[in-house]
């Protein structure tokens, strides 16, 4: 059937404002420090391409998950998925937490993870301390309970949910604390009903350590305000009473954008939407980085972090302050934006890694590379499709 003279006229619009999109960002340069020095990738593999001994010597990583008892039946298949597409040949050990207002992992749960993961494998099974999951003693506990009532009744997400609020903070920053993570260096948070679409052949962990990077994601995306009203103006306080420096991605994530500032309600500028690469971000001089900074922030349920950073005393401080303000009760602040409010103050771009060649689902959101190659068992979102729907920055 012929277009329209209307239709055709759309297409063209639509065409050179994709052209001059295109051509606007590829102009635009981030003011970022000198790039870490290229570290050689192993040549393209498909599939399960088996990994070679070249890969040696490990780090000393270990996979974190916090659990309960309930989340059994998503975890499994997600444990025998990791260990398929990694761990089965990389044999880093596991740390499963349970919160203290839970039941003790059982023999049972136990037998479960341990059927679901390679032979010999390391599991840790711990409890989050109690003092690390409860409302804190500066905050008055009926007020707060009263306020989650009113959260949920405004419709903010897991507003009314009390240990929603224990988690966020407890990935926030406490769980750099958690003694069965001391004696590690790396971890790779892991979540039930996470899915892994392509065989990773190489150890990210020593990826980024030999980039000597700080972090690694592979989903960005846009939060609800309503979760986290007065997140940015405490954090710009605390940059200004604390003297704190923030590195060039915190200029990234605080460009004025229509008018705005920082974690503000702007919603991206149209171009920015059309081009913006589906649940993920655009190069930029070798490094990614995410394409609107408004509330925009990577997706935790996927990190791979270096702990000495989250154990720091920068760090630690940022979440004290945070903390100490309350936001994680009479807001519901997620550990997500807290994380990557965290990076643009404290870490440089060039610490930050997009594993953008990770096929990876969880929940309705997913990342799946574009690159035939990779030979991944999914098929990429639609970006405009996937970015206007699914609100990925
Ligand atoms: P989402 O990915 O943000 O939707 O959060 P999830 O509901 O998947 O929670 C993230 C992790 O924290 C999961 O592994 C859950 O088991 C755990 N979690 C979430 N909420 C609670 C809670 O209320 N109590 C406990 N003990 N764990 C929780
Ligand atoms: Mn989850």
């Amino acid at each position: 059937m012929l277009l329209s003279r209307l239709q055709l006229g759309g297409i063209a619009l639509l065409t050179l404002l994709l052209l001059l999109t295109h051509a606007y960002l590829s102009r635009w340069r981030p003011t970022t420090s000198a790039a870490a020095p290229p570290v050689p990738r192993l040549p393209p593999f498909a599939g399960c391409a088996p990994t070679s001994v070249e890969l040696l010597p490990r780090e000393n990583g270990t996979i974190l998950l916090l659990v309960r008892e309930a989340d059994l039946p998503q975890l499994l298949p997600t444990l025998r998925n990791f260990e398929h597409r990694f761990n089965a040949r990389f044999r880093y050990p596991y740390v499963l937490l349970s919160a203290p207002d839970e039941p003790p992992f059982s023999a049972h749960f136990r037998a479960k993870i341990a059927e679901a993961v390679h032979p010999g494998a390391t599991l840790e099974f711990g409890t989050v301390p109690r003092e690390h999951w409860r409302i804190p003693d500066w905050l008055d506990e009926e007020e707060v309970r009263q306020g989650f009532a009113k959260q949920a009744a405004k419709g903010v997400q897991y507003g009314g949910r009390e240990g929603y609020h224990h988690m966020c903070r407890f990935y926030s920053g406490l769980f750099a604390r958690h003694e069965l993570l001391q004696k590690y260096e790396w971890y790779w948070r892991l979540e039930p009903g996470v899915r892994f679409y392509c065989s990773v052949t190489y150890d990210p962990f020593r990826f980024l350590a030999q980039r000597n990077q700080t972090y690694g994601f592979v989903i960005t995306l846009i939060d609800d305000l309503n979760t986290l009203p007065s997140l940015f103006p405490t954090v710009e306080r605390y940059v200004q009473e604390s003297g704190t420096v923030p590195t060039d991605m915190w200029d990234f994530f605080t460009r004025a954008k229509n008018g705005q500032k920082g974690y503000s309600a702007s919603f991206p500028p149209l171009p920015f939407l059309l081009a913006a690469p589906c649940l993920s971000l655009l190069k930029l001089e070798g490094k990614y980085l995410p394409v609107n900074a408004d509330r925009c922030h990577f997706w935790t349920n996927f990190e791979i972090g270096h702990l000495p950073f989250f154990r720091s005393q920068p760090y630690q401080d940022l979440f004290d302050a945070l903390d100490r303000s309350g936001g994680f009760y009479t807001e519901r602040w997620g550990d997500a934006p807290v994380r990557t409010i965290a990076l643009g103050l404290l870490e440089g771009a060039d610490k930050v890694h997009y594993f953008e060649d990770f096929a990876y689902r969880h929940d309705w959101f997913m990342h799946c590379p574009e690159r035939k190659e990779l030979g991944c068992e999914c098929v990429p979102i639609p970006r405009l499709a996937g970015c206007v729907v699914l609100h990925v920055c």
